[in-house]
């Protein structure tokens, strides 16, 4: 037997564009057991995603991921959190540093963009944020302006590194995300793996405190899944899954969920009882 669950996804309090309570919909009428929402940088969803959950009768979770900066691959990291606690000395804190970076970062996005003659302005990218900034409120921001028509348009023409409106992550080292979440009573796990680089550059997580990593993931092929399945086993590690649902108008919205056979579903709520 095998459930469906979902461990990652984004909701309008980062750059997904359903609420919570949408979310828990979305979830319910794709046969999703457990929903898991993991904005970046903020747990802002909570309350409304417990209140949905309770009134739907569905499992949810408060998760976070942490997109990631550095030299090499460690910009394209992005840590996964679970189970830990938001009220954590130094976690919210922290949390809101980032976002601040994350507005310093869409600023000077902002001013290369104008400098390539692009007609945007920081007010029109904030206005389609409720909190969390990222890449995404700027791409959404061209295609109201009809510069793009799609997120997609957007990374690859201006914003994806490489192009002319891209400006480095500001987020913490892979390191630091690690042992926010650790250090929180969480466990810390890599999100889309095949982002992150080769297998030594994976070890490097592992041994920086990694304790699971993204096995099923909507853009893995069954040998990916094989592969990273086979490296969190030989590392003793989490093996999580997730679409990385962010909503209409995303070019990120296939149905929600990913199959956990049953053993597995077990190992995970094992791990997860043992956060609280
Ligand atoms: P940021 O956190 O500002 O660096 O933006 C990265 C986020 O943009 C990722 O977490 C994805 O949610 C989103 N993203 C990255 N590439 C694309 C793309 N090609 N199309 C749509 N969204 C993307
Ligand atoms: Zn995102
Ligand atoms: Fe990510
Ligand atoms: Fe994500």
């Amino acid at each position: 037997m095998s459930r469906r669950l979902e461990l990652h996804c984004h909701s309008i309090y980062s750059d997904g564009t359903l609420s919570p309570a949408e979310l828990v919909a979305r979830a319910v009428k794709s046969a999703v057991e457990l929903l898991v929402l993991t904005d970046h940088d903020t747990v802002s969803g909570a309350a409304e995603l417990f209140a949905a959950g309770s009134r739907a009768g569905l499992d949810v979770r408060l998760g976070i991921e942490i997109n990631c900066a550095g030299a090499g691959a460690a910009d394209r990291v992005h840590v996964l959190g679970y189970g830990f606690k938001p009220g954590a000395p130094g976690f919210a804190g922290r949390l809101a540093e980032f976002r601040e970076r994350r507005t310093v970062r869409a600023k000077l996005i902002v001013e290369k963009l104008r400098g390539l003659g692009v007609a945007i302005d920081f007010e029109a990218v904030s206005a389609g944020a409720h909190e969390t900034l990222g890449r995404p409120h700027v791409a959404d921001a061209l295609r109201r302006q009809g510069v793009v028509k799609t997120r997609k348009e957007a990374f690859e023409r201006f914003l994806m590194k490489g192009k002319p409106g891209y400006v480095d992550s500001m987020g913490p080292s892979p390191a630091e995300a690690i042992s926010l979440i650790r250090d929180a009573g969480g466990v810390a796990c890599l999100a889309h793996p095949q982002t992150a680089g080769k297998e030594s550059e994976l070890d490097e997580l592992f041994r920086a405190g990694l304790q699971g990593v993204e096995v099923r993931y909507s853009g893995h092929t069954p040998s990916q899944v094989r592969a990273y399945g086979d490296w969190a086993l030989s590392r003793g590690l989490l093996a999580c899954g997730g679409t990385d649902f962010h909503g209409p108008r995303t070019g990120r919205d296939a149905r929600l969920g990913v199959e956990y056979e049953d053993g597995a579903y077990a190992v995970l709520m094992e791990r997860f009882e043992r956060c609280s």
